[in-house]
């Protein structure tokens, strides 16, 4: 039988893919299939750490009349729904899983701790990152590369709601060229959209491997058994 080709991941997963489709909320159908991949993958061993980002409920820099870094806390706070969200999904089909935020609420979640995140992670715990890195002027997605450098993950799975990086929007552009395989330097200078520079460079600089592909059960498994699809980052 085939082998998962990673022992542990991180899966960013972005707000607005968590949305179905209409950019805003949290769509129960997408929720619930994102849990069962993440449960196959439990299920074989791997060890699995999401990051969620928060876009389907708010975006730091598109509030442009309001103090930067209170729009940015705002943008954490709607990762903690997130984050809350898929832990009930995940534990409604007995995942255990813990949810670890990088801005204290006792009430709700552990906060951050590396070394206890490690130790949920070996234990087969699913470790949600909520509140991104918890400082303002950061993105999930250096979260995601944070947090992935953390747990020592040997990947970062990007899932989108595209299927693949391209040199356009391949939404609006017939024409849009597909990439299957990038550097890091490549993406910063292209200015590719996969993740901002400041989490390519965190990747880049950490060697960290990003798979980029469309948000599914069947593609996170396809991914995390070597089958190449979307676009590598290395
Ligand atoms: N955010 C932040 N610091 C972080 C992570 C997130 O300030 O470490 C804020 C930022 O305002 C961002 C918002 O939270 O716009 C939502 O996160 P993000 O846009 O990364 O989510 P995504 O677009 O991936 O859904």
């Amino acid at each position: 039988m085939a082998k998962p080709m990673y022992k542990r991941v991180l899966l960013k997963i972005s707000g607005e893919a968590l949305s179905g489709g209409t950019g805003f909320g949290i769509n129960n159908d997408v929720l619930k299939d994102i849990s069962l991949g993440i449960k196959e993958l439990i299920d074989v061993g791997v060890e699995v750490a999401v990051v969620v980002g928060g876009g389907n409920f708010w975006r730091g820099r598109t509030n442009k009349g309001m103090d930067r870094t209170t729009a940015d806390y705002i943008g954490m706070l709607a990762t903690v729904m997130n984050a809350m969200a898929l832990q009930d999904s995940l534990e409604n089909i007995e995942v255990p899983t813990r949810v670890q935020t990088g801005i204290e609420m006792r009430q709700v979640a552990e906060p951050y701790i590396r070394r206890r995140a490690v130790r949920h992670l070996e234990k087969g715990r699913v470790v949600i990152f909520g509140a991104g890195t918890g400082n303002p002027y950061f993105s999930t997605d250096t979260a995601a590369a944070l947090r992935a450098a953390e747990m020592e993950a040997d990947v970062i799975l990007l899932a989108k709601n595209v299927d693949a990086v391209y040199d356009k929007d391949p939404k609006t552009n017939s024409n849009a060229r597909k990439f299957e395989n990038l550097t890091y330097m490549e993406v910063i200078n292209k200015e590719l959209k996969v993740m901002d520079s400041t989490a390519t460079s965190l990747c880049m600089d950490n060697k960290i491997t990003i798979k980029v592909f469309e948000l599914s059960t069947e593609n996170i498994i396809k991914v995390v058994y070597g089958e190449n699809i979307g676009t590598t980052v290395e």
